[in-house]
Parts: C-alpha cells; structure tokens; sequence
C-alpha cells in the first residue's frame, strides 16, 4: 500500500493543474496513486473529477478516481498508457466540469441555508451531477409555492455574494458550535480532529471534504426544477444551476 495521498483541493479548490510523482502502479485495476493530487475523488454527494495526466512520452485519460485507505487512485482510460512508479507528471482536471460542480455543490449549502433560515429543519440526504442538484429535507409538507420561495431567496443570497471560507476547526469548538450541531458534524468520528468547515457568512456552515466557490455571486443563477413528496417529513427538492 502506498502512502496516504496529499490532497490539494481541501485547501485550494481552484488548483486546476499540478505536478506529482507516481507514488504506485495498479496494473490490473489500470491505475495509479500519486505522491499529491488535485483531483476530488467523490464523496459528499460530489462525483470524482476527470481529466488528464501527461509525463515524457505518454498521455492518459483520467476516467475515474477514488479513495481507498487514504490513497487515492486515478484509474485511467482502458487503452491509454500506464506511467512507470517514479514517473513525474502533470495532471489537469476537466476545469469546466470541475467548477460546475462546484458552483452547484455551493447551491445546495445555500438552499440547505435557506430552509433552515425558514423552517428550521434539517436535510436528510441529497446528491449532485453538474449542474443539476437536489436535496430532501424533514419538512411536513411541500408546495410549488415554497419551490418558487427557496428559488428567491438563493438568489438573494447569490446576489448578496456571501463570502465562503474553508476552515480547519477543532473538534472540541466544532462539537460546541451550534451551527455545526444541526448539521449534524458531531455525528462524524471522534478521531478526525480537526474538521474541515466550509462557512458560507451568516447563512450555512457544514462540515464537509467537497470543492466549493468562493463566493455565493459565483454559483450564478437557481433554478428550482422540481418539488416532491418522498413520504412523512422527506420533502425533495430539485434545482438547476445556471450562468448568471
Ligand atoms: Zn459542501
């Protein structure tokens, strides 16, 4: 097993290209661990990040990629070159696609903001592709009318361009904070110490591992697409994520 992988975009999510050394080789799952990286291997709801790699004499594709035991692995297109350990090279992430995400990662925390702000009730699970979102919420009921309300009041709040930090608490301030406590963060295991919290100013703080924008004006435009009943106190919302 390889060393545990230096993650590049818990600190600096606009890092968009980089330089590493192949830490291993898996030949028969066709990929590689490298000595850091800026690809986001999923979780969170976020999907994994593609791109490319490129070193002396060979590209390769970079089709999935995922965290297993620390490491992470970037498994590369079926055809494409393998580098050998020890190679240096060059990663780039599919930029656009990358900040899609995370400007619809960021919609959700302001919507999450929102219907706290209004309802005072928590979310239940949620997901995201690029560009597209939703979340469910233990609300007792759902209306088109609140659907267009939340849609409002994110791009009020997109027009406010709140500041968003990322954080390094803690676990005893972050287990004392009340805005990570309706989150739920002191549910996450004892021995990650400190979390990482991303803190939109004045609207949501979660403790979270995804990639986010710097800034509610960033996100752009919200579209609420769709509202459902999934049952007792499960209420779905749908959004979309436009330029502004
Ligand atoms: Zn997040």
């Amino acid at each position: 097993m390889p060393e545990p992988t230096e993650d590049l975009f818990s600190t600096d999510a606009y890092l968009r290209t980089f330089e590493a050394v192949v830490a291993d080789v898996d030949p028969d799952g066709h990929r590689v661990a490298l000595s850091r990286t800026a690809f986001y291997p999923g979780g969170g709801g976020q999907p994994a990040d593609r791109g490319a790699v490129v070193w002396d004499g060979g590209t390769a594709q970079v089709a999935k990629v995922g965290k297993d035991k620390g490491v992470i692995w970037h498994q590369l297109e079926e055809g494409d070159p393998l580098p050998d350990p020890g190679t240096e090279l060059e990663g780039t992430l599919d930029w656009d696609r990358r900040h899609l995400l995370m400007r619809t990662h960021t919609a959700l925390h302001i919507l999450c903001g929102v219907i706290w702000a209004d309802f005072g009730v928590a979310v239940t699970g949620g997901n995201m592709e690029p560009g597209k979102g939703r979340l469910d919420f233990e609300l007792d009921a759902m209306s088109a009318e609140l659907g267009e309300r939340a849609e409002k009041r994110m791009n009020d709040e997109i027009a406010a361009a709140r500041e968003i930090l990322v954080e390094f608490v803690g676990r005893e301030a972050a287990d004392a904070d009340p805005a990570l406590i309706r989150t739920k963060a002191n549910l996450i295991p004892a021995f990650i110490d400190p979390l990482r919290v991303i803190d939109i100013r004045g609207l949501d703080k979660q403790a979270d591992g995804g990639t986010h924008v710097a800034t509610t004006a960033e996100v752009g435009r919200v579209e609420v697409t769709k509202t459902e009943s999934k049952g007792k106190a499960n209420k779905r919302i749908r959004l979309a994520v436009h330029d502004a």
